[in-house]
């Protein structure tokens, strides 16, 4: 039987949908067979483990997780773990698989993969989400390692989830495999900028197409939704650089202030109170009106799908630059290019968190200190030069396609490439 007449089980998600819709696309346009596009559109391996955690009341909890490893034509898997209460092995496939474009279009030594457990880790006491995050890591530490699966943080998780799956591992496999995490606390071989290093990213390119696209990043307005890890540190960045963030949001709603927001307060508030909401002295608004407001730059950092055919025609930004993966559908990506706006994909957008862990894992790897500033100059380089790249890529070859296109055919080809040198294909 072949695969044609095999229904996996994720098919019906709709964010795996999305995924394979921009991948057909892509291979139509680099004329990609329909054999290849069928073994691209499927992981390499899902694997799918149930942990059962002790809750402090002594109750017990069963959790299902998962890891897709979609493609190692290129290096390892490698990509981030988020614990969400939506989440779903189709969801985590389709997330592979923007991973390995992403690792593909900046040039990286790797695959792509992506875990998750499907929990609200806001309900969990510390320890019950120690328990949680060793016993997911135990299920998976076989799939795992610093050459064959290197998971990072993504929503949700962070550098302590990082410690207990790097200690996890390291029990297991009787060594201490500094190489089999990224994002990892400081002092066990991680780096401070790690932190920042997506949300800069997120800014840095939003930065450098204002100064193509509109003559400079000064004064321009941002607006951003979601203000986690990603979306903070992209409105600090955008601020830093001269721009106005007149808006940011969370979960719980946004604020605005046409003048411009003071980001440094923003973080104190959020992190004091829970909520950005909190900021006094500006607007209420919802998470929708914020994409919708008149601003030049929007930056969507929170989750995927909330720029879709039904609200699309009323953004008004020029550029935006996807913080969040597949913030954006397919089809709210062909109304949005018909408007002249430009969106910086996710997959070339957020690429600075990987890249940093990239440079991480490097080091770890060779044994060797890095500075914080060394790192973050390393990553400004390489942001910078990826980002021109694509950007002249799409001038030169594809303008009459959304830029998402171009980075895509850049991505899709490094991979398809890799894939014929090694007999696969
Ligand atoms: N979770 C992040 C992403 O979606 C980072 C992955 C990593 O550092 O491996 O790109």
């Amino acid at each position: 039987m072949s695969i044609h007449e095999l229904n996996a089980p994720y098919e019906q998600d709709p964010t795996y949908q999305m995924a394979v819709k921009q991948l057909r696309d892509v291979a139509e346009l680099i004329g990609l067979s329909a054999e290849v596009v069928e073994v691209l559109r499927h992981p390499e391996k899902l694997i799918q483990v149930r942990v059962v955690v002790k809750l402090d009341d002594g109750r017990l909890a069963t959790f299902i997780g998962w890891r897709s490893q979609h493609n190692s034509a290129l290096g390892p898997y490698k990509g981030g773990i988020r614990y969400h209460s939506n989440s779903t092995a189709g969801e985590t496939v389709a997330l592979s698989m923007w991973m390995t474009w992403k690792n593909s279009l900046a040039g990286l030594p790797y695959g792509g993969g992506k875990g998750a457990v499907r929990v609200d880790p806001k309900k969990l006491s510390i320890r019950e989400l120690e328990e949680l995050s060793r016993k997911y890591f135990a299920a998976i530490a076989k799939e795992v390692g610093p050459d064959l699966d290197i998971p990072a943080p993504d929503i949700y998780t962070n550098p302590q989830v990082m410690a207990w799956f790097l200690d996890e591992y390291s029990k297991i496999s009787g060594y201490n495999a500094w190489g089999v995490v990224t994002a990892k606390p400081p002092i066990l071989g991680g780096l401070k900028a790690r932190e920042i290093s997506t949300g800069y990213g997120v800014a840095l390119v939003a930065r450098e197409a204002s100064k193509r696209a509109l003559g400079g990043f000064d004064e321009r307005t941002v607006a951003v939704q979601g203000f986690g890890n990603v979306g903070s540190y992209a409105a600090l960045y955008s601020a830093q650089w001269g721009a106005r963030v007149v808006a940011v949001s969370d979960s719980q709603g946004g604020i605005y202030d046409p003048k411009g927001l003071d980001i440094v307060k923003a973080i104190e508030v959020k992190s004091k109170t829970g909520s950005v909401i909190n900021y006094e002295g500006a607007k209420r608004i919802s998470n929708e009106d914020l994409l919708e407001l008149g601003v030049d730059i929007l930056i969507p950092a929170a989750v995927e799908n909330v720029i879709r055919e039904d609200n699309a025609t009323r953004v008004k930004a020029k550029i935006i630059s996807e913080g969040a993966n597949g913030p954006t559908t397919p089809e709210a990506d062909k109304i949005l290019y018909d408007k002249g706006v430009i969106v910086i994909p996710d997959v070339l957008a957020n690429a600075g968190g990987v890249a940093m862990s990239w440079i991480e894992w490097s080091h770890n790897r060779m044994g060797c200190i890095l500075t914080d500033e060394e790192a973050l100059s390393r990553l400004d380089k390489l942001m910078t030069q990826n980002f021109h790249r694509v950007y002249d890529e799409w001038q030169r070859k594809y303008l009459d396609k959304p830029m998402r296109t171009a980075a895509y055919a850049i991505a899709v080809d490094r991979v398809v490439q890799a894939m014929k040198l090694r007999g696969w294909i």
